[in-house]
């Protein structure tokens, strides 16, 4: 993940209302946010994406004089070359009871992930983050990110987050600031707390034993917001941190010691 930000844009004037970033190895440009006197967004990279140099230029989309936008235009002189490096990532294999692989069933991460979506449907446009996040039970490690899972002999799935060791009743701290949008249970995820923040990037923090947190609120690093248990599918109490980008998973481990606003805060 990159922040990518454009410098020195006429306020007020229209043909500069729409501005999006046009990452060469994603499909749909995003949408550039107005904040400390710059356009600016977090651009993704998935597992998915093949090892190579990519291109990331900025758009503007100029209205008409029916206020219908036109065709894209590209800024001259904002490309930059960005190069997604090469990662493997290993398998991991482990049995569980048929009960709790029916707790992963495709009804089952429907039904959460619609519940999911609702509450990230308002996200906040400016970042809410304020600096370099830190690991939700402290003293830990985030472990595990992008493993491709092998249940019961079967490749299920790939790893969606990052697991953190933590006995049950563990305090979770909230990794940075956010505004709580859902607090409560799932199926799959058990009880989970989401917090957005802000440019479309957010945290669920799953397997709660008991959730702590309050939806509309808006929290502190280190702040509180639940205890570690197991419920939903876990084989064991620890917490899962899936962090997502516009609903593309991303580690969380690179913010641990970065921000990528640092330079423009
Ligand atoms: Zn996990």
């Amino acid at each position: 993940m990159v922040a990518v930000w454009l410098e020195g844009v006429p306020d007020g004037d229209p043909a500069y209302s729409d501005i999006r970033f046009k990452a060469s190895w994603l499909k749909t440009p995003v949408k550039a946010s107005e904040w400390n006197g710059r356009r600016v967004a977090l651009i993704q990279a998935t597992t998915s994406v093949s090892p190579n140099t990519y291109s990331v230029r900025a758009l503007k989309i100029p209205k008409g004089a029916d206020g219908k936008d036109l065709t894209a235009v590209e800024i001259p002189g904002t490309k930059v070359l960005i190069r997604i490096a090469d990662r493997k990532f290993e398998q991991q294999v482990f049995s569980v009871s048929k009960e709790l692989e029916a707790v992963r069933s495709a009804d089952n991460l429907n039904t959460d992930a619609e519940k999911v979506a609702k509450a990230k449907a308002n996200g906040s446009t400016v970042p809410v983050w304020e600096k370099a996040f830190t690991i939700p039970i402290p003293g830990e490690e985030a472990q595990s990110f992008g493993k491709q899972r092998i249940i019961n002999g079967v490749l299920n799935y790939t790893h969606s987050g990052v697991d953190v060791s933590g006995s049950e009743g563990t305090p979770i701290h909230v990794p940075a600031a956010g505004i709580v949008v859902f607090s409560g249970p799932l199926i799959a995820s058990g009880n989970t707390v989401i917090l957005d923040h802000g440019l479309g990037m957010y945290s669920s923090l799953v397997h709660m034993s008991k959730t702590a947190a309050t939806v509309g609120t808006r929290v502190k690093q280190g702040d509180v917001v639940g205890y570690v248990g197991a419920t939903g599918f876990a084989t064991g109490p620890h917490l899962h941190w899936t962090l997502t980008i516009r609903g593309n998973i991303v580690d969380p481990e690179y913010l641990m010691n970065h921000d990528p606003l640092a330079a423009i805060r």
